[in-house]
């Protein structure tokens, strides 16, 4: 017995307790003390902090648990995902600042249009604003760490009691922490891992903990990449966040991923190519912001890189459509542990304790950059929205013009786009003449008249930049890195742009475009909200059937409506004439017969929803084309897609 015990005590030295020591030893923040009234994600959820991969639930459970304990820390629910999870963020900030949000929201609304305010009513509102300062976790739900980082940059900047850091980030900054981008991809990730783990993690990077299977959790549920979705938007979960984003105008905004297992951390400067409308103020800050960070990297000895892989071309980053709004944007990249441990292969261990301390430094750093500098940085932001308009009114381009076109709801739908982002979008009251205009396509300047609805996008705006950057034919990209791409291509060698190169909104939208070289003069009032068609039934009920002409959108979402309610439709492979209204190939033909009793009903509701119009007929025996009974009148069968 007694050789087993001393077999036992040599056990416990060698492996159990130098684990236990080094834990004990472990600190987040070497040297702080935290106010014991303030729960700790253990307290609430059961594990500590880079322990286990928190969930959503365990997340959410945690985030009320600590609002109630701490008038320091606020919870706004700002959207829901698909899967029905909400969405928050946290407001972080003294109880002064707190008692007095609406304020501050107010003043950064001001800041935020310099045309609505005089110099001296600015300078007062950055003598008395805080700075805000936003941190956005875990966008790909895959990229675990920085959602537990999160957390506990909150719980720090509320409990932590010795720290001047965290002291003045509340006094001088309202400091706000979106937890969980994508709650839908994390719980994806989270289930598959505790799916497939033994009873100890695993750090082999061949075990199935570090290898997710198809469709893994970057994405959300319809698995859209919502880092490429700023300016499009659409998806719900972009919608929330820009509409949260428009509320505050955060000076300085992160948004904080993971990277591949081997690397190390990434922080501002980024690489090469720059987006050309950013400005020499946004590259000064964001070497600042990166020499912070290097400070604390270095006396922690993390190993870090900067203006390598990762650049910020594409306006749809979370990164670079901040910074098109005028805030400080960055990404910063921790390598992966892709569960609780991971063998690299240069034969270090990386845990996930220490990449969530990783997100958590950098978090802090970023805070106490803003914190020191919080009257500069508004400054900043008031002159780049300010100088923003000046450079779209001495600019080339004065507006661009968006006739309604063959389909309207294409421009709509485009506007609509604009004006959620807070770009401010004119409509003609009355049709109106630009002497210089060029054609979007062609390239050809001329004179043109334009008719009532046509959209004026003034780039004389504090948006300019994000506006050049989604409504611009193509941006410039540097020559030498071009040069530089051409040269590698000769050699084989893989290119350096991180992602998507083109992006031109009106294209997209294949929308009547044209770029003002003159201001328009005319009858104009500014959209406040963004522009509906409704459309009707042309027409009584009918006896033989309803028509819907090809070739809108509208017509195509009506569509979908169509077959959602199991209503039966048939497709014109010609095209025909009728009550002297022209119907193209491809239109549609809703019979009254073999539909439901209440079609009228219905049709005049899709008809008002999508903004189609459609045309009644008593009669079959058409003017041109084919009749409604001919061959090449198809039935259309209501798609079901498979995806594999
Ligand atoms: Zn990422």
């Amino acid at each position: 017995m007694r050789k087993y015990n001393s077999i036992i005590t040599v056990i416990l030295i060698c492996f159990i307790l130098p684990s236990i020591i080094h834990s004990q030893n472990f600190k987040f923040y070497p040297g702080v003390t935290y106010d014991a009234k303030i729960p700790t994600l253990k307290q609430v959820v059961g594990h500590d902090w880079g322990e286990r991969i928190t969930s959503y639930s365990e997340m959410e459970r945690y985030i009320h648990t600590l609002a109630e304990a701490t008038n320091r820390i606020r919870v706004v629910e700002y959207g829901e995902t698909w899967e029905g999870r909400k969405l928050y963020y946290l407001i972080i900030a003294s109880e002064e600042n707190m008692n007095r949000l609406s304020e501050i929201k107010a003043g950064m609304q001001k800041l935020a249009d310099p045309r609505k305010i005089t110099p001296a009513e600015a300078d007062n509102l950055i003598n008395t604003l805080p700075a805000i300062v936003w941190l956005a976790y875990g966008v790909h739900g895959n990229e675990i760490s920085s959602p537990d980082a999160g957390l506990l940059a909150a719980y720090h900047l509320v409990a932590a009691q010795n720290d001047s850091l965290a002291d003045l980030a509340r006094q001088n900054c309202v400091v706000i922490i979106d937890p969980l981008q994508n709650p839908d991809g994390r719980d994806r990730f989270v289930n598959y891992y505790r799916q497939t783990r033994g009873r100890w993690p695993d750090p082999d990077q061949q075990a199935a903990e570090h290898n997710e299977a198809w469709p893994g959790g970057r994405t959300n549920h319809y698995l859209f990449d919502m880092n490429r979705d700023w300016f499009v938007q659409t998806q719900r979960e972009t919608r929330g966040r820009v509409k949260a984003f428009l509320k505050w105008y955060p000076q300085v905004f992160v948004d904080l991923h993971e990277m591949g297992s081997n690397s190390t951390y990434y922080f501002a400067p980024p690489a090469d190519p720059k987006n050309p409308e950013i400005n020499e103020a946004q590259v000064k800050w964001l070497r600042k912001f990166g020499r912070n960070n290097a400070r604390w990297f270095d006396r922690l000895q993390f190993d870090y890189f900067t203006h390598e892989v990762f650049d910020s071309f594409y306006p749809g980053y979370g990164e670079e459509w901040p910074m098109l709004q005028g805030s400080i944007g960055m990404t910063y990249e921790q390598a992966s542990t892709r569960g609780l441990v991971v063998k690299r292969n240069d034969e270090t261990t990386l845990k996930y304790r220490d990449a969530v301390q990783h997100h958590f430094i950098s978090s802090l750093s970023t805070i106490q950059m803003t914190a020191h500098h919080s009257k500069e940085l508004l400054r900043y932001f008031y002159e780049y929205r300010k100088n923003a308009m000046e450079e779209g009114r001495r600019g080339k381009v004065k507006e661009y013009i968006i006739a309604p076109g063959s389909d309207p709801g294409r421009a709509n739908k485009l506007v609509t786009i604009l004006m959620n982002q807070g770009i401010e979008v004119k409509m003609a009251e009355a049709s109106f003449s630009n002497p210089k205009v060029r054609d979007y396509y062609t390239g050809k300047i001329q004179a043109k008249r334009f008719p009532e609805g046509t959209f004026v996008v003034s780039t004389a705006q504090p948006t300019k930049h994000l506006i050049n950057n989604l409504l611009a034919r193509d941006l410039p990209m540097d020559k030498a890195f071009i040069k530089e791409q051409i040269r590698r291509y000769k050699k084989r060698l893989p290119d350096e742009i991180y992602d998507i190169t083109g992006w031109s909104l009106p294209l997209l939208f294949d929308v009547e475009c044209y770029m003002a070289e003159t201001s328009s003069r005319g009858q104009f009032k500014v959209l406040t909200e963004p522009p509906v068609i409704q459309g009707k039934i042309h027409g009584d009920k009918a006896r033989l059937a309803y028509l819907i002409p090809w070739g809108t959108q509208a017509a195509a979402r009506a569509l979908a409506q169509i077959f959602r309610q199991n209503i039966q439709v048939f497709c014109a492979d010609k095209s025909f004439k009728l009550n002297s209204v022209n119907f193209p190939a491809g239109s549609l033909i809703i019979k009254v017969k073999n539909n439901p009793e209440d079609l009228h009903k219905r049709l005049e509701k899709i008809a008002q929803q999508t903004g189609v119009d459609i045309y009644t007929t008593n009669t079959g025996w058409v003017e041109e084309g084919i009749h409604l009974g001919s061959g090449e009148v198809k039935h259309l069968k209501k798609p079901r897609v498979a995806m594999a």
